[in-house]
């Protein structure tokens, strides 16, 4: 089977190399992909979001399979594009991408699928905005409608701080067209994790759970960043929170978007609080985390390309996965000063030295290949991924290929899993 992969960080890189595994591929291309993804599949020019480039490309290539990864070909129609031309895709349609795209669809959907979630107010101006957060009170949580790079999010602790997000986000549009609506919402208390759903309209096929780190220093402090590590299974969710999470969050989504006329097919992914009450629903996203997705690929021991040509064809309910009983970790490296500005073009030494200690796999997010030697390209730059038989094992090895990197132009966190390792 040929098969091309959108997309160009950790998690596409973690694609590439599972699917790059499968006996059933011929041939493998990424669009764009990095000097990482070159070692299991073809580099293609063609920019993520360059939808009728990739459309003629697969249709030029006779692709078989198209996998996307990130958002943005997704919410610009990618997959439908390539089902309207008689290509098979994984990933969900537009209109079933909005599940990530407007937080206000999101919540009226959970609202019609019965599922546990913050209580909520969807709002248009911001008089009756601050009326709400008065009645309600503190702590409350303020939410731009639209996309704002995870930053239109408030976690106001006082009804003041609650009251100068709506004038922020309303007022003097921060985030721009995002703040148009708002969503209000009650503040959940609880540990997060990730949990990840493979769907193809009608079935959900559940992957695993995972947590990330999101904050840039150890102990979780810092700016917010796309994400500096992760690491699954995680022992907040037990088999009961687990079942908990598919029977309330997965499944009802699924039904409630075909009812809706908007079937949801492709990675879905929970973003969930486990609360003293049971998990809750924080949000959907509508691709792998990354790097979430990185862990997943290293636990999962199925073929991984049979099983996206299920999910493109409406059969997920004849799969089942097998998964390895092993942790997986992964530490991102990011270059110096993210997430602010960062250099680009340092070398990167060491890479065969720390690929090369037991169960380590070093994916690439943003590096490309100059005069022979791989440089950095973007702000996370290096998943190092680990497995092993526990927690420690993991991260013991993944800080061992960290250590062995040549790449003074770079840093780490130096605590992935350390919820889980205090438990
Ligand atoms: P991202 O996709 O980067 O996670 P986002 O912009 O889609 O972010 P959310 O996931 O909705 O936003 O919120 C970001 C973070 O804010 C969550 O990961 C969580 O830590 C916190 N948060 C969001 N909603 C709540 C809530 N109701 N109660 C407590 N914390 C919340």
């Amino acid at each position: 089977m040929k098969v091309l992969v959108v997309g160009s960080g950790g998690r596409e890189h973690a694609l590439c190399w599972k699917l790059a595994q499968s006996p059933l591929l011929t041939k493998l291309w990424c669009a764009p992909g990095n000097a990482g993804i070159a070692d299991s599949a073809e580099c293609v020019a063609i920019a993520a979001e360059a939808v009728e480039d990739l459309v003629a490309f697969a249709r030029a290539n006779a692709v078989d399979l198209v996998v996307i990864g990130p958002e943005a070909p997704l919410v610009a129609g990618l997959a439908d594009r390539c089902r309207e031309v008689g290509i098979k895709v994984f990933g969900p349609s537009a209109a079933a991408a909005e599940l990530e795209g407007s937080k206000g669809f999101m919540k009226d959907v959970v609202a019609k699928a019965g599922i546990p979630t913050a209580w909520y107010g969807r709002f248009r101006d911001s008089d009756s905005a601050k009326a709400f957060i008065r009645a309600k009170g503190a702590p409350i949580v303020v939410k731009t409608d639209g996309l704002a790079a995870g930053k239109g999010v408030v976690v106001a602790m006082t009804q003041a701080e609650a009251l100068d997000a709506v004038d922020a986000m309303m007022g003097d549009k921060v985030f721009g067209a995002a703040g148009d609506e708002l969503v209000i919402e009650e503040f959940l208390e609880g540990e997060e994790c990730s949990f990840f759903a493979l769907c193809d309209g009608r079935t959900a096929l559940p992957l695993a759970a995972a947590q990330d780190h999101k904050r840039v220093g150890d102990g979780d402090t810092g700016p917010n960043t796309g994400g500096m590590g992760a690491y699954s299974p995680t022992p907040v969710v037990t088999p009961k929170v687990e079942a908990a999470i598919i029977d309330t969050c997965i499944r009802p989504l699924i039904a409630t978007m075909a009812e809706l006329g908007r079937p949801y097919s492709g990675v879905l992914f929970a973003g969930i609080m486990v609360t003293a009450a049971g998990p809750k629903l924080l949000e959907y996203n509508v691709r792998f985390g990354d790097p979430e997705c990185q862990v997943l690929m290293a636990r999962l021991e199925s073929d991984l390309l049979p099983v996206l040509l299920a999910g493109a064809e409406g059969r997920l309910d004849q799969i089942s996965l097998s998964w390895r009983d092993a942790v997986a970790l992964v530490v991102v490296m990011a270059a110096n000063g993210y997430p602010g500005t960062y250099q680009k073009g340092s070398v990167i030494g060491g890479l065969k030295a720390a690929g090369a200690i037991e169960g380590v796999t070093v994916l690439h997010a943003g590096t490309a290949l100059k005069d022979g030697q791989v440089i950095a390209t973007g702000g996370r730059v290096l998943g190092v991924t680990a497995i092993g038989a526990d927690v420690a094992e993991a991260r013991e090895r993944a800080y061992r290929a960290v250590d062995a990197l040549d790449w003074p132009g770079g840093f780490c966190r130096r605590d992935i899993a350390w919820r889980a390792l205090a438990r």
